[in-house]
């Protein structure tokens, strides 16, 4: 089983729409997939066609709150009790809202709480090929939480420059998560997202793949911006259901072949 964390503080760069699409392009090549919200703000479960995250109860939240160190009640509320499985995308979910919020305050004297996540996905390892961790934008309890429980990072990146500032601080936060944490952790990729049709966006492209040379891997597929993007999940559907010819799902399910053959 591959855990897979999509990380970048930055927000707005793409992580949640390619958890779940590669997540779908994952599971349309037969692999058996999990897709975690670990964002307050329940968009990968919007994205999957639930209309009111904040209505769910239990979720992730009380799944991590249950298994704390200082939680003093008798039932622990588990993954497979807050699993949903979503037609569209063919895939598992485990869905996030507002609750979150507080975790890092509630948890703050809990007992290796950085490995909290970890410990909860254990009983799920062999169910699924893939788990998807669809990261907060910060660099956060929840992001660490991911970090520690990932054997991999994946980084979307918006072709702007603005966007290309942050990701030192990202790969020193990985970096340190590697030596501190989390030993067996590997930055699969660098995906360049909403590359746009502008003399802008290939520079950013071609500036992307020379400076991490050697040092990043870049993934070969690039994601092209695109409005059907934004439109798919107004259906709890992802771009290669809603427009399947499109650059974009192709280039999902070429990620998807570089995520399978990178195994
Ligand atoms: P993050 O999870 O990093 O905050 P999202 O995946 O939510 O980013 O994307 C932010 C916004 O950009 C969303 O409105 C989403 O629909 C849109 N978006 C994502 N990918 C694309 C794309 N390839 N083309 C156009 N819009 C996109
Ligand atoms: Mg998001």
């Amino acid at each position: 089983m591959d855990v897979i964390a999509l990380a970048n503080q930055k927000g707005g760069v793409g992580k949640t729409t390619t958890s779940a699409t590669l997540g779908a392009a994952l599971a349309q090549k037969g692999k058996r997939v999990l897709l975690v919200d670990l964002d307050q703000q329940g968009n990968l479960g919007i994205s999957a066609g639930i209309a009111e995250p904040d209505e769910i109860e239990p979720t992730i939240y009380n799944v991590l709150a249950t298994h704390a160190s200082t939680y003093q009640g008798q039932t622990r509320v588990t993954l497979a009790d807050i699993l949903l499985h979503i037609d569209s995308l063919g895939v598992d979910l485990i869905p996030a809202n507002i609750d979150l919020a507080a975790v890092d305050l509630e948890l703050i004297n809990a007992m290796n709480r950085e490995y909290l996540l970890r410990r909860v996905l254990e009983p799920i390892k062999g169910k699924y090929d893939y788990v998807l961790l669809d990261c907060p934008p910060s660099l956060g309890f929840m992001v660490v939480n991911a970090l520690a429980a990932a054997n991999k990072v994946i980084i979307p990146l918006q072709a702007q420059y603005l966007a290309t500032r942050g990701v030192r601080q990202l790969l020193r936060t990985i970096s340190v998560a590697q030596q501190e944490l989390n030993p067996g952790l590997k930055i699969e990729g660098i995906l360049l997202t909403m590359v746009a049709p502008t003399t802008h966006s290939k520079e950013v492209v071609s500036l992307t793949r020379s400076k991490f040379d050697g040092k990043v891997p870049v993934f070969d597929s690039v994601i092209k911006t695109s409005v059907r993007v934004q439109e798919a999940p107004i259906g709890g559907q992802s771009i290669l259901t809603y427009e399947p010819k499109s650059d974009v799902a192709q280039a999902y399910l070429k990620l998807a072949d570089e995520v399978i053959s990178n195994a």
